[in-house]
């Protein structure tokens, strides 16, 4: 496959924002070496961080810091490629990027267009470059692994497995169809192709059954605390945020709406929601805010059922969420009260740890991070596309039908990958049967 050339060189600021101990300004694209050339007087060797003294073109020393050069097509974006790492001051960047945009072809890249290059030069597959995102996002442990098992090419290498499969079935009846005549091709049951085809429905299943945690990694768990007025649920909400993220106070119904915050839980995230006591009540503005606790809880996954060891309050209906049933104010009740439930106190923190270790134990029930997984809608609806199509595959005994099925199978797990190619059918079909045609 011939690599699309891209007029122009870009080039952008890679690191953080400034000031920072260091600032990485990449560039990429055919100009490169001639960048590198007017910065620095002479090429570096390939592929090492080289210390240099890098002058604008008028011969003013910019500064001085590593270089580092790679030579298409071994680079990130497979093209040519170079990087400097300068002192990450914004008044050294930005003589930097005025230098090297003082040179025709040189523009300010867009932002993802290192990865779009690298994406249309083959270096990467559309799941990989989600991941790279992904992994750029990533805030907790598990969205880091997670991340980086995409961005590594690992749901590339299941999703062209599966195609390459698909695509060796059709090639078989594609060669059935055009030289049925010859004699020297093998002739495929009916029974063959549909026993395959059941085979990648299984492992596609299997595969899909993971979104679910795959959601959870990305979008967070979400644990929503509720109980009656003047409970507790605020302080508790305010103990796990570790900062005042909610009013407290003793004068019940002041938490009308629904507070939101993001945590790390055992690598986890977790959405924490605080909301209005559960309680019967006239007032208008304190029933909007019970409705939107109701809500809430049950768009969650956990709910904290907070009691002061009083009976657990009754939960409203609809609700599917697990529950955890937790006394609080656990330092002002003696031992005996909720002794089967957790127990926790906001003012001392005795018991925080038992319930935060209770929340991680759930969300790894649910999560798992071990394999790849579909991480977007977009990969849910191309695989079950996929897998329409593989299902319809032997319903009918026209092989004409049957191919087609499959040709449209294989399509929608190359659009998921992006590397969608009918020359591959053809070279399946002619690699693999010396026809001599
Ligand atoms: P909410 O209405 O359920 O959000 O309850 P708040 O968090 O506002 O707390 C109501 C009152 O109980 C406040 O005066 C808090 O200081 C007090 N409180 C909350 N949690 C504890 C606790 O664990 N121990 C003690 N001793 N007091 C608490």
């Amino acid at each position: 496959m011939s690599l699309p050339v891209q007029a122009d060189t870009i080039f952008a600021l890679s690191s953080g924002s400034l000031p920072a101990g260091v600032a990485v300004i990449r560039v990429s694209g055919p100009l490169t070496k001639a960048v590198l050339l007017r910065h620095c007087g002479a090429l570096p060797a390939e592929r090492k961080a080289v210390l240099r003294s890098i002058a604008s073109e008028r011969g003013e020393l910019i500064d001085r810091g590593l270089v580092v050069w790679f030579q298409s097509p071994s680079s990130f974006t497979g093209e040519d490629v170079a990087e400097f790492h300068l002192h990450g001051s914004i008044a050294v960047a930005d003589a930097m990027l005025a230098s090297i945009g003082a040179i025709e072809g040189c523009r300010l890249a867009e932002p993802g267009e290192f990865t779009q290059r690298a994406f249309l030069n083959g270096r990467l597959d559309l799941t990989a470059a989600e991941g790279l995102a992904d992994l750029i996002e990533a805030r907790t442990e598990m969205q880091r692994r997670q991340a980086l098992r995409n961005s590594t090419g690992e749901q590339e290498r299941l999703y062209e497995g599966w195609r390459h499969a698909i695509v060796e079935l059709l090639a078989l009846i594609e060669a059935e169809l055009d030289f049925a005549d010859e004699g020297d091709v093998s002739s495929l049951s009916v029974e063959a192709l549909v026993g395959t085809a059941g085979g990648l429905i299984c492992s596609i299943d299997q595969h899909l059954s993971r979104y679910a945690s795959a959601e959870i990694v990305r979008n967070g768990y979400r644990v929503v605390i509720v109980g009656p007025p003047n409970v507790g649920k605020s302080s508790l909400f305010n103990h796990l945020v570790q900062r005042d993220a909610a009013i407290v106070t003793a004068i019940a119904g002041t938490t009308r709406d629904v507070l939101e915050v993001e945590l790390s839980i055992g690598g986890h995230r977790v959405i924490l929601t605080d909301t209005a006591g559960l309680r019967q009540t006239d007032d208008p503005v304190e029933l909007i805010g019970i409705d939107r606790a109701r809500r809430a809880a049950m768009g969650s996954d956990l709910v904290i059922a907070l009691r002061d060891g009083e009976p657990m309050h009754p939960l409203a209906p609809g609700i599917e969420a697990e529950i955890l049933d937790v006394v609080t104010k656990a330092d002002l009740h003696d031992a005996g009260i909720g002794s089967g439930s957790l127990r926790v106190s906001s003012v001392t923190g005795a018991g925080v740890p038992e319930l935060l270790a209770a929340i991680a134990e759930r969300v790894d029930r649910l999560v798992d991070v071990e394999e790849a997984v579909p991480t977007r809608r977009r990969h849910v609806n191309a695989l079950e596309t996929c897998r329409r199509h593989l299902r319809n595959v032997g319903s009918v005994r026209d092989t004409v039908l049957n191919a087609e099925e499959l040709r449209l199978a294989a399509a929608a797990l190359g659009r998921l990958t992006g590397r969608i190619d009918v020359e591959d059918i053809l070279d399946a079909v002619f690699s693999r049967f010396c026809i001599g045609k």
